[in-house]
Order: C-alpha cells, then structure tokens, then sequence
C-alpha cells in the first residue's frame, strides 16, 4: 500500500514534466538537409510571419593553454544567451579555436559537442585564426560534419581549390520557397588569401542568379564571414550615415578593396552583413546602397575585449526588416574567479 501510494506520488510528479519536455521539443523541432556540398535547407517548425532570430557569437578564441576558466566562462555565458533567447539559429562568424592548437582534434571536437549539447542549429565560418597551429580547414570541416546541429559546407573551384563557402535556405513550416538565403564565406587566412576573392564571389552570383530562376524573384539573403570588408571603415567615416554601437578600433579589413560590397550591391540580394576579426567594435549601420554592416559582439572570455561578452541578437522579420542589438547574458554563475 505505501509502495503503491508512493507509486502513484512518482507518476503524478514525473509525468507532466515529461510531457511539457515532450512537447517544447517538438514545438522547437527544426530540421537540416544537406542538400549539396555547399548547401543546406534548415526548416524551422514556425509560420512565415514569425520573424527568425538568430543569435551571433564571435572570436571566441577558445583552447589557449592555461585559460580553461575563460572558456568555461564563454561557454557559460553563450549556454546564458541561448536560454534567455530562444534563438532559431546560431552564427559562429570565426575565431572560434585559438590559433595554437595545443589540444589539436580534442578541441574541435570539445567545441563541436559544446554548441551541439545547445540542440539549437548552428552555421560556422573560418576565421584567420581557426586553420591555424597544424590543424587545418579539411580537419576541422572533417570533425564538424559528424555534427548533430551544425553546418559548414565547401565549394570547389574551377582551379580545383575547395573553399568552404556555403549556402543555407530558410525555411518556415511546409513552405517550398525559402525565406531568407544565407550565404557563408571563409573570409581566409594566409597573405594572399585573406579576404573574400573573386573565386568565392563568382560561386555566390552563380547560386544567386541560380536562386532568381528557380523562385522568379530575389529571396533577400544576408551574409556571414569573419574578416570586415572595407566599406565598414568607409561608414564609420561617413558622418552622413547614422551609426549605432562602438568602433574603438580600425577596421582590420586585411585584403578586401571594395568588391565583395559591390559584388552583393550589383546582385541586389543581400540585405546585411555580419563579420567579426575586431573584437573592440561591435557597431552596425546601413551604408550607401542599402546594405546594413554590423560586427558582432565579442564573445570570447580567453581574449582581448572591452564590454562584458555577449552575442548579437538579430531579428529577420518576414517583411524583410532586420533589426540588431547587442545582447550580453542577465545572470551566469560566476564561480570561477578569474586568473
Ligand atoms: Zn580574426
């Protein structure tokens, strides 16, 4: 009898709560297919009004030697970001793993299975830093392709090179036209290779125009990479365009000369781009043209950076809005002292 009762005590406690888990998965539930090398369909269980968040998290640096504390305290805060968001996606945009690589695969995999236990869909793109230390772009795509939730792609150019360059189509519900495209470019590494080339752009007009045809309209598209082009010096510059967030450093655009702002310009479906590579900026603005140029929000506690760490919360709203703020966790356990 008191077994019974007790049994009885147990169902009534642990079943609704299994049911309410049940039922937040399957509300939440979202879907990738991999439908080429260099893209994916990620449908998102949500009707096209709805607008599509997307939480963006950069530079993390993770894996130096002696600064577990920090990435724990990143991973923290992202882990922070993510419950109080919802967000539908996350874009990693670079700079996620330290150039030295002293934990080598341990610290892809580690990295992989934190945004994975997130059960959130995550996109990647290389920053300079992340082919670095004998690790490699083909290692580090090796790894991340057994992910559960994460997408990173490549393409391979006429001169045979892979780039790891990539589309995603969002879609709502059951709907066959995406929502919004987007396209995702390693912005390089190496002198000579260290901004968007003409190779990738070419890869990007022909699946636009490919895109154009199939749906007989422009899907407005937005674009992740890492290293900032030089029209966002050219903005900030610009006392004309109204400017929101900080800039307390110089643009580090490396090797950009301007074509990769008038390539999206000449193809018109671009509508914003997101970078990261300077952690001390996080500013954003709609610069001549119409393309709105934010940097993320320096996520990485192992690193240098100014603000508390956080993330940039972006709102793709089904009028083709898009709204930006930078977000930074309400509570973490902090634990940890800091070294
Ligand atoms: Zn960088």
């Amino acid at each position: 009898m008191k077994l019974r009762s007790l049994h009885n005590a147990i169902r009534f406690v642990v079943i609704p709560s299994l049911v309410m888990i049940y039922a937040s998965n399957t509300m939440a539930a979202s879907r990738i297919h991999r439908l080429a090398d260099d893209q994916y369909q990620l449908r998102l269980s949500k009707s096209r009004a709805d607008p599509i968040t997307i939480l963006q998290v950069t530079d993390q640096h993770m894996g130096k030697k002696g600064f577990w504390r920090q990435d724990l305290e990143t991973c923290r805060r992202t882990r922070r970001l993510v419950e109080q968001y919802h967000p539908d996606l996350i874009a990693i945009t670079g700079d996620l793993l330290t150039g030295e690589k002293y934990f080598d695969d341990l610290l892809i995999l580690y990295a992989m299975e934190f945004f994975d236990g997130l059960k959130t869909p995550w996109l990647y793109v290389y920053g300079n830093h992340d082919p670095e230390g004998g690790t490699g772009r083909d290692r580090i795509y090796e790894i991340f392709s057994t992910s559960e939730w994460g997408m990173l792609g490549f393409h391979t150019t006429p001169d045979g090179q892979r780039k790891y360059d990539y589309l995603i189509d969002v879609l709502t519900n059951n709907e066959q036209t995406p929502q919004w495209e987007l396209y995702n470019f390693d912005s390089g590494s190496e002198k000579g290779n260290k901004s968007i080339k003409q190779v990738q752009l070419d890869w990007s007009q022909k699946r636009s125009e490919e895109s154009k045809q199939k749906y007989k309209k422009t899907i407005p598209a937005v674009s992740f990479f890492h290293i900032p082009l030089k029209d966002y010096q050219d903005m900030w510059d610009d006392p004309a365009i109204e400017k929101f967030g900080e800039c307390e450093e110089k643009v580090c655009y490396e090797e950009d000369d301007g074509s990769v702002y008038q390539s999206f310009l000449n193809v018109g479906n671009v509508k914003a781009c997101f970078c990261g590579h300077d952690h001390y900026n996080n500013y954003w603005g709609i610069h001549h043209g119409g393309i709105l140029l934010a940097y993320g929000h320096i996520s990485g506690e192992a690193t240098n950076y100014n603000w508390p760490t956080g993330g940039k919360l972006i709102t793709l709203s089904s009028n083709a809005d898009i709204n930006v703020q930078n977000v930074m966790p309400d509570s973490v356990m902090m634990r940890l002292e800091r070294k």
